[in-house]
């Protein structure tokens, strides 16, 4: 669990302490006591803000719970989330929705998460309409910014998400994050859904953004090459629990935990390498 050294004194952006959460399943019977699942077993780490940190696990994991509760889209059982000191499970309505500036997700299913009735201007200023007085056309300004920001053109305001490929709408997608200029994002398998080729560009594209625009990243996927692509620091879960954290190169060629060493044994490759020596199966596809 290392802390960069040069960050030490300052406040992290993002301090997750010790969060669970347990979801409680229907009774299956009137005589036996609701079963609880427990998601999230007392998950705690920081993000200095421009650092990133990559949360990878199987299937099941606890890693979209743990998305929702930074994001305050659903409430801890117990344990808190603090961005820049404040604890956002504790905030007013009022304060949470202003605070909400401040840190945005992209999903990952691009063909699911936008809305396919309304208009690109539309769904990109989303986010402002909840929190801001600007008026219709300052909106339709900064979403044409955000949309440029992201590789896309003015021109696109008017079209609907249909229009778009999966990776453009991804693109969509992280306009409308970026739209209020927030200091975190969390971005749940953005790239999954995406064909490989695609994938790299629109990691690039978050790359880029994270230096223009001084992004801190909690980027979750089930890959390891896509978190080697975007973060300083990987945290492994395993059944609700961080179980082992560190840079990506550590983890990749001197894994302590058993499940870590699993998960990189299982890592899917980016592209089918049919002749591969077994020997190097598993890391040959991560970039260097
Ligand atoms: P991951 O994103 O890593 O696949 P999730 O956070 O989606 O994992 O799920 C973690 C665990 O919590 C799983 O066992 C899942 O079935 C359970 N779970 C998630 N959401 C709910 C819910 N709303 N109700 C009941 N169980 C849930
Ligand atoms: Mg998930």
């Amino acid at each position: 669990m290392t802390a960069p050294a040069m960050n030490d004194a300052s406040a992290p952006l993002l301090r997750v302490t010790d969060l669970v959460r347990e979801y409680t399943l229907p009774r299956e019977s009137l005589f036996r006591p609701p079963a609880a699942v427990k998601a999230l077993q007392g998950v705690s780490f920081t993000i200095h803000k421009g650092r990133s940190l990559g949360i990878v696990g199987e299937s099941g994991s606890g890693k979209s719970t743990l998305a929702r509760l930074v994001m305050a889209l659903d409430a801890p059982t117990s344990g808190s989330v603090e961005l820049e000191g404040r604890n956002l499970h504790t905030l007013s309505t009022r304060d949470l929705q202003r605070a909400r500036r401040d840190f945005q997700m992209v999903f990952q299913d691009p063909y699911g998460s936008l809305d396919p009735r309304q208009t690109v201007a539309r769904i990109v200023s989303e986010p402002l309409a909840a929190l801001s007085q600007a008026t219709r056309a300052s909106q339709r300004e900064q979403a044409a910014q955000a949309l440029e920001s992201v590789g896309l053109r003015s021109s696109d305001l008017d079209k609907y998400p249909h229009e778009f490929s999966g990776g453009q709408r991804q693109r969509i997608a992280i306009a409308r994050a970026l739209i209020t200029r927030p200091k975190l994002i969390v971005a749940d398998e953005p790239v999954s859904a995406l064909d490989v080729s695609v994938q790299a560009q629109v990691l690039n594209l978050m790359q880029d953004l994270q230096q223009e625009f001084g992004i801190t990243y909690m980027l979750i996927s089930h890959d390891l090459a896509v978190v080697n692509h975007l973060c300083d620091d990987v945290a492994v879960m395993h059944q609700g629990r961080i179980v082992e954290q560190g840079p990506p190169e550590k983890l990749f060629h001197a894994a302590e935990h058993p499940y870590t060493q699993t998960l990189l044994a299982a890592v899917p490759r980016a592209e089918p390498r049919p002749h591969l020596p077994a020997a190097d199966a598993g890391l040959q596809h991560l970039p260097s």
